[in-house]
């Protein structure tokens, strides 16, 4: 029982083939610059076999078509027949108001996707090439869309509308979505099943090179930072996260930028990437402030301040918590971060222990007295497709 799931971006396309039987990885790899020269496809299997291929890759056709090649090569593959792939799930960024929870896609879930490109202009015209490419070269094996924002459609009402007026919300879908949902479907889940209570109130902190947090309740997600687009909610490695719109053009207008710029100067570079003014990675920012850098140490401290107001309001909001969990890149490997976050939190209960806070791969970062549980639960947000994928298409 394999199944292959496919994360598609405009001019990427990586994939994974997991084992169901016991959710382990065969094998994974990425084509890189599809649709342009100098087209790449990397592969590793799960026993140490390489492959690069060099080769242009003029669409996700060609792309898909050199994925299955790759896969199904003697020597440094790991498949005999693609009959061995029992389904594919496809990651798609947007579900719009149109599917609350993953679907097998057919030609009318496609149509809808082609419909909803402009709430992802840059990620679903990729997401749904692939589908496509994927369906012509793969035939009739089943495939599954696993959105995004699906986690996030539990949202009640008062927390996904933004205060405009409801014949606009109405007519033109304007609404926070949420974003990261595989990883906040897969983290919580799992903090249920280690809490040994699926029903308990955690607030998911993913917090890697786009960041989001999420309130969740009896499994369901009752808010989350992410908007109408990623942009909305923490500071981010390079995007700003909440701003005054008034200050958006403002912003634009001093610094001269046209209209269709300053989205894309807000997403690139802000952050703490602008902040500090020379990189996004929390790795570099905690040596440079190590080193004395100040603009690196107040990066990181807005970036964690960020954090921590919103991991207060939606302990407000789900009227008190049971654990607050770390994930994501940062979340998982900068005990720097989370012990910024927690800091001084013993007000609700949640105090955090920093002997187990630096000890990578510690679950629980918590005190024993600690009434909150603080925990950092390692994200996979492919196998989280996988799992969507197999249980839509009960593959046994
Ligand atoms: P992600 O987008 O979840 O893959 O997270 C990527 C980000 O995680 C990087 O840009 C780094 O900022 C951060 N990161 C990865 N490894 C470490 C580490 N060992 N310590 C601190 N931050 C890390």
């Amino acid at each position: 029982m394999k199944i292959l799931v496919i994360n598609a971006g405009s001019s990427s396309l990586k994939y994974q083939l997991i084992d169901m039987t016991n959710e382990s990885v065969i094998l994974k790899g990425l084509c890189e610059r599809i649709t342009f020269a100098g087209g790449k496809l990397t592969q590793k299997t799960f026993d140490g076999r390489e492959t690069v291929i060099e080769k242009d890759m003029p669409s996700h056709k060609e792309a898909m078509q050199l994925v299955l090649d790759a896969m199904l090569d003697e020597k440094s593959g790991a498949l005999k027949s693609i009959d061995e792939i029992s389904a594919v799930g496809h990651r798609v960024l947007h579900s719009a108001e149109d599917f609350h929870s993953s679907v097998v896609i057919d030609d009318e879930v496609i149509r809808i996707c082609e419909r909803n490109v402009e709430l992802g202009p840059l990620h679903m015209p990729g997401n749904i090439a692939c589908i496509k490419s994927c369906r012509e070269v793969m035939g009739d094996v089943p495939m599954v869309a696993v959105f995004d924002t699906t986690f996030h459609a539990t949202m009640p009402q008062k927390a996904f509308m933004y205060g405009i007026p409801y014949e606009v919300y109405e007519e033109h879908k304007i609404r926070k979505y949420g974003f990261h949902g595989t990883s906040h479907k897969f983290v919580s889940e799992e903090t249920g099943k280690l809490l040994g209570n699926k029903n308990a109130k955690m607030v998911i902190c993913h917090l890697g090179n786009g960041s989001s947090i999420s309130a969740v309740k009896d499994g369901k997600c009752q808010d989350t930072s992410m908007g109408f687009t990623p942009l909305e909610g923490l500071i981010m490695g390079t995007r700003s996260g909440d701003i005054d719109p008034a200050a958006v053009e403002f912003l634009r207008a001093k610094l001269g930028l046209a209209p269709e710029e300053v989205v894309n100067y807000l997403n690139k570079k802000c952050g703490v990437m602008g902040i500090s003014g020379f990189s996004s990675d929390i790795r570099d920012l905690t040596a440079a402030m190590n080193e004395g850098n100040e603009k690196a140490k107040l990066a990181l401290e807005m970036l964690a301040y960020r954090v921590k107001k919103y991991v207060g309001s939606y302990i407000a909001v789900l009227g008190g918590v049971d654990a607050i969990v770390f994930t994501g890149g940062i979340g998982e490997n900068s005990s720097l971060v989370r012990s910024l976050v927690m800091e001084g939190m013993d007000y609700c209960g949640a105090v955090i222990d920093l002997d187990k806070n630096a000890v990578r791969g510690e679950t629980y970062i918590n005190t024993k007295d600690s009434k909150v549980k603080i925990m950092v639960v390692p994200t996979n947000e492919e196998l989280s497709i996988a799992r969507e994928t197999k249980e839509l298409t009960q593959v046994k």
